[in-house]
């Protein structure tokens, strides 16, 4: 498999390259040159198949080339080794219609575990034998942060700095980062920043020559195309246990930087018969605009219980606008170098249209995010955490008669365990396997968000590319 940049120029990658690279140079983002697809018989084939035999599936046609059938199993088996549930992503019925896909039993206890904790074995296996030293450079909403630092902690030949927003993440987010003593875990605290703040410092060391040409940097931000891969597995999963591929099914998922529900968008270009895919924001609802009326315009952030979807600018949004344009890599970079510099764009047509079939967008507000929370309470004896049940909330509202709803269950309510006590008054308690968080040292840098402070810091502690 090869893969080509949504701006057109950056060179032709295989899966390794693809890999360690994150982020394309042109400043665009990589994807498969096509799409793979299954018939319906394969799909039906698929039933009964563990998690990590459906993941080897689903993934074989997109690591050919660089990794074959037994190496990708046995990274999955060590991998999904790690989660806390024999089934890795179980469902749950909620009632005739509704279904919670729990995506929250890995070690951080958020739905990135799923992704970072095969990203992690990745890295390893493509350093190993090199003396290549990595430097990965990420931003965090919260959730990335602590899976990426889980899956890379103690890891040869690689250096993580993790740039989160001060104050802007949970005690539960923040402790699952900074509890993480091994030496080449760097984290760092942007004073004064919001999380798009800290995107856009990561963005502008990508694209700076100067600090790109020093440090082999690297992105586990969901730019990663590893990860979005990693995460069209459970689409397939949760569908085929759902009667898939006789039975469309739908998605409804909380949705920040559009890289999960793009993998669904993956999955169905794949032939899953995907019914519809909800796209649920919060009030930071730059994606339902875009969705709903073709207006890509940034608004300023406004801090909610469901952070990891306070984002304004929706990285993955571009994979979609460039599949759904015709792939046009010229007319793609045009369009978003506008975006950049007005910090607004109209959708073409093309784009809308592209996108009405199958996806649909909704915006929850806190009240109707805490009514969904109460509800599967009361009604299903089931306590979710603020994501998903923005998720939750949309896949309700959705209105598609006869067609079963499988909502992201994308984090562990006790990873916001006050705004679940605030709408439910229950509080949820950490899984015993985390129990001690509290407990733990905690070790981070606070620095002012702009790109001279940060980007000294790394370079004092970073080793330089060779
Ligand atoms: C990251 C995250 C999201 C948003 O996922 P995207 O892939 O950025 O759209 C939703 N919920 C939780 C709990 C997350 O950690």
């Amino acid at each position: 498999m090869r893969y080509i940049s949504t701006r057109g120029t950056a060179p032709v990658l295989d899966f390794r390259q693809v890999t360690l690279a994150g982020l394309a140079s042109d400043g665009g983002l990589y994807l498969p040159e096509t799409w793979p697809t299954f018939s319906p018989e394969q799909i039906a084939a698929m039933r009964g198949l563990s998690y990590v035999d459906t993941a080897v599936e689903v993934m074989a046609p997109f690591v050919e080339g660089t990794l074959g059938r037994d190496d990708l199993k046995a990274l999955c088996e060590q991998a999904y080794g790690r989660f806390s549930h024999a089934a890795v992503t179980p469902l749950v019925q909620l009632d005739g219609q509704h279904w919670l896909l729990e995506l929250f039993h890995g070690p951080t206890l958020a739905f990135k575990d799923v992704a970072l904790q095969l990203l992690g074995l990745l890295f390893e296996r493509f350093l190993s034998g090199s003396d290549k030293q990595v430097t990965v450079v990420g931003a965090t909403s919260g959730d990335t942060g602590s899976a990426a630092i889980d899956a890379l902690a103690g890891r040869a030949g690689v250096d993580v700095f993790m740039l989160h927003p001060k104050g802007r993440v949970s005690d539960v987010q923040r402790r699952q980062m900074t509890t993480v003593l091994a030496p080449n875990i760097h984290n760092i605290a942007l004073e004064g920043a919001s999380f798009d703040d800290c995107q856009a410092l990561v963005k502008a060391m990508f694209n700076s020559p100067e600090f790109s040409g020093t440090f082999a940097l690297s992105a586990v931000n969901s730019i990663n195309w590893a990860r979005l891969m990693a995460q069209i597995v459970y689409y397939f999963y949760a569908a085929v246990r759902l009667g898939a591929p006789e039975r469309p099914v739908a998605f409804s998922v909380p949705t920040g930087n559009f890289g999960d529900v793009f993998a669904g968008y993956v999955a169905a270009k794949m032939g899953l018969p995907v019914a519809k895919l909800i796209v649920a924001t919060n009030v930071n609802d730059i994606l339902h605009r875009a969705l709903s009326q073709g207006d890509y315009s940034q608004g300023s952030v406004v801090p909610t219980p469901s952070p990891s979807m306070d984002i304004q600018v929706s990285s993955n949004f571009e994979r979609l606008l460039f599949d759904l344009g015709g792939r046009d890599g010229a007319a793609l970079a045009a369009q978003m170098q506008g975006f950049e510099a007005s910090k607004a764009m109209r959708l073409t047509n093309a784009q809308q249209s592209g996108a009405a079939g199958l996806l649909r967008s909704d915006r929850i507000d806190l009240d109707d995010m805490a009514m969904a929370m109460r509800w599967a309470c009361e009604g299903a004896g089931q306590v979710i955490d603020p994501h998903t049940a923005i998720g939750l909330a949309a896949a309700r509202r959705a209105d598609l008669k006869d067609v079963p709803i499988v909502t992201l269950a994308t984090a562990h309510p006790a990873k916001f365990d006050d705004a679940v006590e605030r709408a439910t008054g229950m509080r949820p308690a950490l899984p015993a396997r985390v129990g001690d968080l509290f407990d733990r040292e905690e070790r981070y840098a606070s620095l002012p968000g702009t790109f001279a402070a940060v980007t000294a810091y790394i370079a004092e502690r970073a080793v330089p590319s060779a």
